[in-house]
């Protein structure tokens, strides 16, 4: 059985970052949770699927037709034959997603598809119910935690990197709105599992929390 590293937490708190390094830093892979999500909510757009429709986007969950694609060190997203790595990336898809992981028959079609990953030599899982719901049994779990108002400064600071210009708080009032359903919905609400680790990350750089987390892997 292959080890499992699990980091949990709300949008914006650098999980995908810390998950990633820590990822490579083990030689490990690693799932990015929240992509399949967003990959469901972006597939129901291109088929005209209402995102209202819990059916309707279950059936699409259940037929994704998904690749990742590694090369080198960056890993390609294809859907349906098309490279959309970067177009799941924006707030509207981000948002979609979060509407479409409240329905519980979305989240089953992805389970199977999650656990698939986890393979020799290791998996580092980065989402919301990683610890509690898909890997359950995994010998670490940590959850990430930060202020809504420190995620939304990061999210400002990563869009402007990618040459956008946003607005900090409309950004906020995202990263509020999303933090709100995704803690409210029934199925597989997001909090941390029993055993979990909690780091604040509100005052700790990304070094810090990479060790932090190294720290707790090797005890
Ligand atoms: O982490 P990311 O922003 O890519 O996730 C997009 C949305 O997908 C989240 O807001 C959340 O609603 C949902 N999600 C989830 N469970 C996961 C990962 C993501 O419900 N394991």
């Amino acid at each position: 059985q292959a080890p499992i590293i699990t980091l949990d937490g709300p949008g914006g708190v650098g999980k995908g970052t810390i998950s990633a390094l820590l990822a490579e830093k083990l030689g490990w892979h690693f799932l990015d949770s929240g992509a399949l999500y967003r990959l469901t909510a972006l597939a129901a757009i291109n088929h005209g699927v209402s995102l209202k429709d819990e059916q309707a986007v279950a059936l699409i969950a259940e037929h994704l037709d998904v690749q990742f694609v590694q090369n080198d060190t960056v890993t390609h997203i294809v859907l349906e034959n098309e490279k959309v790595t970067e177009a799941i990336r924006t707030e509207e898809i981000g948002t979609s997603a979060s509407i479409v992981a409240a329905y519980g028959r979305v989240r089953d079609a992805l389970l199977k598809r999650q656990r698939a990953f986890a393979v020799m030599p290791g998996l580092v899982a980065d989402g919301r119910d990683m610890g509690t719901v898909v890997f359950p049994d995994a010998p670490l779990k940590i959850f990430m935690n930060a202020s809504a108002q420190e995620r939304a400064k990061r999210r400002v600071k990563q869009l402007q990197q990618k040459g956008l210009l946003p607005d900090y708080d409309t950004v906020l009032a995202d990263i509020t709105a999303r933090d709100e359903r995704d803690q409210s919905r029934s199925a597989a609400p997001l909090k941390p599992a029993d055993d979990a680790i909690l780091i604040d990350t509100t005052e700790l750089s990304i070094e810090q929390v990479l060790d932090a987390v190294l720290e707790a892997a090797q005890q």
